[in-house]
Order: structure tokens, then sequence, then C-alpha cells
């Protein structure tokens, strides 16, 4: 009888994970950051998919519930939200609730860490529900740069990653617009309003034009949009404590699972800039980049030709995503700095490389805290006045992070706040916040800051 059931597991993790036709279905997409999630469903659904993002933080009771506690809390937040979601469905259904209509997307990762193992618990998860079991998980993998083969006919499948890819760096962009409006805001609350009716134009920009590939047209629009944020700004409110955010990509972009932590710093008198999601998609493709050129070195030291012309024509395909990648985030950011000095995203073959430089990690190690080490010490050059690195307790990378860090904030004399977070509200949390952005305002007092 066991065999019987792990064989079920086994077949239900190979059957109903991986890379789903989407025609037709219902496309679950979980919140991570307020607005990348909406431009990407939004572009899905310029390609007629039925993409959607969940509620989110709704079904966190559940999550907690059906998990052991010993997952990382990104994997019981997505487990409660995809939870909430069905239940939801079914409830507004009722007997017309079809579970195979419902694709439900949770990307992977290889490597070290715990992000591969998300799709896989997940799917044992829904398995134990009889009427959820034939809810499908869209899973695509940093392997192949996340590639969207299989998801829609053939020839849409670049002009929807091209899309859905514009999205994520738009709402990059937008987010940063608020974190640079809001703490010199003239009204409080008005950035927040302001961009509550800005969103869905931009929502329904993409659905018009992102299919067409009509890129001049959603710039148009975004420029539009921080035309229009820029009279909110008191141009009397003097410059602030500029403090960088890094860690781990779901907990340093959700907002209810990192109880809010922008406002809070904000709240003690921060500009805060967070790092961005398409710096890790960039760092995906360059990853792919870097294993394929070993691979192709390889090859060639084995005098393998045949692998060798394979490696090299993979290398010249991520090369050239990476190139185009960089080109669309330069171009939106570009667009939104007529305006606005917001602050611009970091390469990431410069961040590979400063790492060698000063030997403190490898990108051989990979995980997030590759990017997030590097990135702190771009904020160091960039004289910022502090750093405070977001994470999910017990997350590996971050903790790596921590670890490498602090010696170096210690030397540099920089305010450093390691902030981990799972379901629980910490009592001290607000006075580690407060202390921090006391020494970040010292530290601008004696050293200045980043110009604006
Ligand atoms: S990055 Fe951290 S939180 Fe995310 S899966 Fe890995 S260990 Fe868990």
């Amino acid at each position: 009888m066991v065999a019987v059931a792990e064989k079920q597991v086994f077949q239900s993790l190979s059957e109903k994970v991986g890379r789903f036709d989407l025609k037709d279905k219902t496309f679950a997409i979980p919140e991570m950051n307020p607005i990348g999630p909406r431009l990407i469903a939004a572009s899905f659904r310029s390609f007629g998919i039925r993409a959607l993002v969940m509620e989110t933080y709704k079904g966190l009771d559940l999550g907690i519930e059906y998990s052991s506690g010993k997952e990382c809390y990104p994997c019981q937040v997505t487990m409660g939200d995809i939870l909430h979601f069905l239940k939801t469905e079914q409830i507004r259904l009722g007997k017309a609730f079809q579970a195979d209509d419902y694709i439900y997307f949770m990307p992977e990762s290889s490597g070290p860490c715990r992000f591969g193992m998300y799709n896989k618990y997940q799917r044992m998860v829904l398995d134990s529900f009889p009427d959820l079991k034939e809810v499908r998980i869209g899973s695509l993998t940093t392997k192949d740069g996340y590639a969207l083969d299989g998801l829609i006919a053939r020839d849409k499948v670049r002009d929807l990653k091209k899309a859905a890819y514009f999205g994520l760096v738009v709402g990059d962009v937008l987010e940063r617009l608020v974190w640079r409006v809001r703490p010199y805001e003239k009204e409080a609350g008005a950035t927040d309003a302001y961009m509550e009716q800005a969103v869905p134009v931009m929502i329904k920009t993409f659905e018009v034009y992102g299919k067409q590939k009509n890129f001049k047209a959603i710039l148009n629009q975004l420029e539009e949009t921080v035309q229009g944020a820029v009279p909110l700004i008191d141009p009397r409110i003097p410059p602030k404590p500029l403090i960088g955010m890094v860690g781990e990509i779901y907990l340093r972009s959700h907002v209810l699972s990192n109880q809010q932590i922008v406002k809070v710093l904000e709240k003690y008198g921060a500009e805060v800039v967070n790092a961005s999601i398409g710096e890790w998609m960039n760092y995906i493709t360059y990853e792919g980049l870097r294993k394929v050129r070993e691979e192709w070195r390889l090859s060639l030291k084995q005098l393998q030709l045949s692998s060798f012309f394979r490696h090299l024509r993979a290398w010249l395909r991520f090369r050239g995503e990476l190139f185009y990648q960089e080109y669309r985030q330069n171009q939106a950011f570009q667009r939104a700095r007529r305006h606005l000095d917001l602050a611009a995203d970091h390469q990431v073959m410069h961040l590979e490389q400063m790492l060698r430089e000063q030997d403190l990690f490898s990108f051989d190690v990979g995980t997030e805290a590759c990017l997030s080490i590097s990135g702190i010490m771009e904020y160091i050059r960039h004289g910022f006045n502090g750093v405070i690195n977001v994470y999910p307790f017990t997350c590996m990378p971050s903790t790596v992070t921590a670890a490498v860090v602090k010696p170096l904030m210690s030397r540099h004399r920089i305010p450093y706040l390691d902030t981990a977070y799972d379901a629980g509200y910490q009592p001290g949390r607000d006075a580690a916040v407060r202390t921090f952005m006391y020494q970040a305002q010292q530290h601008m007092r004696k050293n200045g800051r980043k110009k604006h």
C-alpha cells in the first residue's frame, strides 16, 4: 500500500508540476511586490491568457495549518494564498468549479536553498484535497532562465516573455517612484492615493499594448505617470538619510510579510531604495550564461566539437537575452529619470566583477547572496547612510550575506540592520529600527549623502 501511495505522489510531481498550455485556463499568480505581478498578469491577458494575481495574506492561517513550521516563510504565505483562492473559487462557482481549469504559478530555482522544493511540497498539499488534485502547478525554472516554452503557441513565446519582462521592469520603476516621492510628499498619503489611480491605468496600457510589443506607448504612459507624481514633492523638505535594502526577494518585496518595513523606515525619517526584481531576472540569465560558458570551455579542452558548438549557441542565446533585458531596463529607468532622479539599477556583470576584485564572495556559490553582498558594496560606494537586510527567518542565503557583510559594515562605519521575519511580531523590532535610523542620521550628518 505504501509503495502505491509513494508512486502516486511521484507521478503527481512529474505530471502535475511543470509547463502547461495556458489556453482556456485560469493562470493564478501569487502577489510578491505590489505592482510588478499585476503588470505581468496584464501582459499575459494581452495574449488572451486568463491571468490574475491572487489576493494575498488572507489565507495565512491555511498556509500555517498545512505546513510543519520548518518551511521558509514565503512557502507558507504562498501556500495560504493558493488554498484561500481555490476555496473562494469553490464558493463562488459552486458545482461549476473545475479544478483542472486552474494553473497555479510557482517557479523554482536550482541550487542549494529550498526554493526548488516549494512547488513539490505545495503539490503534495493540493493532492491531499480530493477536490483540488487536478489543479496544476505551472513551474518555470532558473535552469533555462525562466523560459516560457510550452505555455503558449510557439510563435508567441518570445513576444510573451518580452512583454512580461517589460511589465516587471515598469513595476520596478513605479515602486522606486513611490519610495522616492513618499518621504517628501506635501500631504501625507498623497503618493499612495496617486498610485491607486495610476496603477490601473498602467495595467490597462499593458493589456492593450503588451501583445503588440508597443513599448513606446507603454513608455509614454510611464513618463506621464512619473511626471504626474513630481508635484507631490515638497521641495522645502531637506534630503533624508538614504537607506539601501537587500535580502531575500520575496520578503523584501512582499509588504505584508515584511510588516511594511519601508513605511516603518520612512516613519523614522528614511528614504529607502530596495533592490529590484529585474536585477534578479538579469542574474538568472547571467547565471545561465556563466554555466554555459564553463561547459563550452570544457568541451573545447576535450575537443568535443559538437558539444562545443551546442554550448556556443546556448551562450549566444543567453548573451542576447541579457543584452535585451538590460537594454529594456535602462530604457524604462531613463524615461522616468527625465523627470525625477530615481535610483538606477545595478548591472549584474559589474556586480560579479566587484565581488571578484574585493574577494568577498563568489558567484560560483550562487543564490541571492551574490546580489545582496555586491548590492551592499554598491550602496557603500554610492554614499548611502545605512543598509537593511530583510529576509525570512532561517533563510540560508541571507544568513550568509549577514555573516559576510557585518565586518565590512563595521570597517566602513555604516549602520547595518538584519531583520528576519516569520508570521510573528518581534516586540523589539520597532526599537531596533529606531536605533538604526538614529545611527543613519548621525552618519548623514558626518558624511553627507548621495545627492538627489
Ligand atoms: S532564499 Fe531563503 S527563503 Fe527563499 S527558499 Fe532559499 S532559504 Fe528559503
